[in-house]
């Protein structure tokens, strides 16, 4: 049985008065929202006036019998893609070669261990899909998960779920390790999580939530829509073509980079429960793939100068963002003994304690792209989203949902790290917010 968070526990802070209020309203609003966003993007043009409208005239009932109905238990199709694909990420996780990498201690001094094989598991999963659905194999069309996306979501949405009670129960009862806790109310438990790093058997379930599931799914869904506008116009638009390029481009770097994800708050922050799991299982899916899923049977017409100017507009944002994730990594593994563009890196050395009361030493980087601002890298990051979401055009808004998102996401998380980093760090974060004193945009912010 699982003890309460220790109170010097930094996690505690997630259990402000604002999360509690914040956390149950988003646990009954969000599993609805997202088939309210494809429905309205199917369906409706991507029009939310149009929802308003459908709404208002058909009622709860209606709306109920029209919208979530068919589609809120799945269907045949989307529960066998769905396990198919999890049963193949499960075995690439493990089947694949990769090196061994260490992630940071745990606040209980436990260093998690994973199997760096995204690049593998990506190209293995790119191609197994494109086979499986040319025309010589033809198993299903390209365009499945695009054509039952609404059965596919309701399908996600139940699995994670369960899957959240599940995590539950094993967090409360049966945790994988000492990095576990409950703040004492079954409902923020069921919302934030109980364990940080939770395994059955050989798997990490986060890592097998966020990066080979969620993040797998995304150039699925993507190279689906891409199928379905093929079938439906004999051709790719030029818009479908810059959200395609740019999104398997960063969801490509995201594998190369994977073992340094393995280090982010996702992974030594968020607790696995509804928060980081249903939301990279179910709002990945739905959210970030919004833009591209309305593009099939909305892209305007595009000149294609200007999609190539987006195309190196986004992959320049990539390479930059990827570059300065990279120059943190390789900064931490030299020990600081590296270049940083070409000098000496000004290097802050910073203490702190693990909950078994042993004492660490990590190294702030205060130059290069973490010499502009704390956070720079998530500049990059937006103007790439935004390369690949802005070919939709301006008519409707809902499809342009995953830059507003990110934006204040990206807010939101500069201000959390924060935080965190300073009751971690102490004086050295202090020192480093007084060399470094802009979250993200400097001058701005
Ligand atoms: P960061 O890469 O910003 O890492 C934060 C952690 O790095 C801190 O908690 C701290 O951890 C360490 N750190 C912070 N500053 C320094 C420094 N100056 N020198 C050395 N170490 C430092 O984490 P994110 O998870 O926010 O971002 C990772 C990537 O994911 C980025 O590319 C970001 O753009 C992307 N991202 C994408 C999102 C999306 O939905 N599309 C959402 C969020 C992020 P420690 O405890 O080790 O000191």
């Amino acid at each position: 049985m699982t003890q309460p968070y220790p109170q010097s526990h930094p996690i505690d802070r997630e259990r402000s008065l604002l999360n509690r209020v914040v956390s149950p309203l988003l646990l009954f609003l969000c599993p609805p929202f997202v088939l309210l966003v494809w429905y309205t993007l199917r369906h409706l043009e991507g029009s939310l006036l149009k929802l308003i409208d459908f709404v208002a005239r058909l009622g709860w009932a209606g709306t109920w019998r029209r919208i979530f109905a068919p589609v809120w238990l799945g269907d045949r199709v989307a529960w066998t893609s769905i396990a198919v694909f999890a049963a193949f990420q499960l075995l690439f996780m493990i089947a694949l070669p990769g090196r061994w990498v260490e992630g940071p201690p745990a606040p209980s001094g436990a260093v998690p261990r994973y199997k760096a094989n995204g690049v593998p598991a990506f190209l293995a999963t790119l191609c197994l899909y494109v086979l499986a659905s040319s025309w010589g194999v033809g198993l299903f069309p390209a365009s499945i998960v695009y054509d039952h996306f609404g059965a596919f979501l309701g399908a996600l949405n139940l699995s994670a779920l369960l899957l959240c009670a599940l995590l539950y129960v094993k967090g409360r009862w049966f945790p994988s390790s000492a990095d576990a806790g409950s703040s004492g109310s079954l409902l923020f438990d069921y919302y934030w999580g109980m364990e940080l790093y939770p395994r059955i058997g050989p798997w990490d379930i986060k890592m097998f939530t966020n990066c080979r599931f969620g993040m797998m799914a995304w150039p699925i869904i993507v190279l689906s829509c891409a199928g379905a506008q093929q079938a439906r116009t004999g051709s790719l638009s030029v818009a479908m073509q810059v959200a395609l390029v740019l999104q398997l481009a960063y969801i490509f770097k995201f594998f190369l980079w994977e073992d340094g994800y393995l280090r982010t708050m996702d992974i030594m922050h968020d607790r696995a429960g509804f928060y980081i799991c249903w939301g990279c299982l179910v709002w990945l899916p739905c959210v970030y793939t919004a833009s591209t899923f309305y593009l099939v049977e909305h892209a305007p017409q595009m000149p294609g100068a200007v999609g190539a100017a987006l195309v190196l507009t986004g992959l320049f944002a990539i390479a930059i963002n990827y570059l300065a994730d990279r120059q943190k990594q390789r900064f931490r593994a030299s020990q600081g003994h590296c270049k940083v563009w070409g000098k000496t890196p000004k290097t802050i050395v910073a203490h702190y304690r693990s909950g078994d009361g042993r004492e660490h030493r990590n190294l702030l980087l205060a130059s290069g792209w973490w010499g502009i601002s704390r956070h720079f890298h998530y500049v990059p990051e937006w103007i790439a989203a935004f390369c690949w979401t802005v070919p939709v055009g301006f008519r409707v808004a809902l499809p342009h949902f995953y830059t507003i998102f990110l934006f204040i996401l990206l807010t939101h998380r500069a201000a959390r790290d924060d935080a965190r980093c300073q009751s971690k760090y102490g004086d050295a974060w202090k020192q480093y917010r007084r060399m470094v004193p802009y979250r993200i945009m400097p001058g701005v912010y």
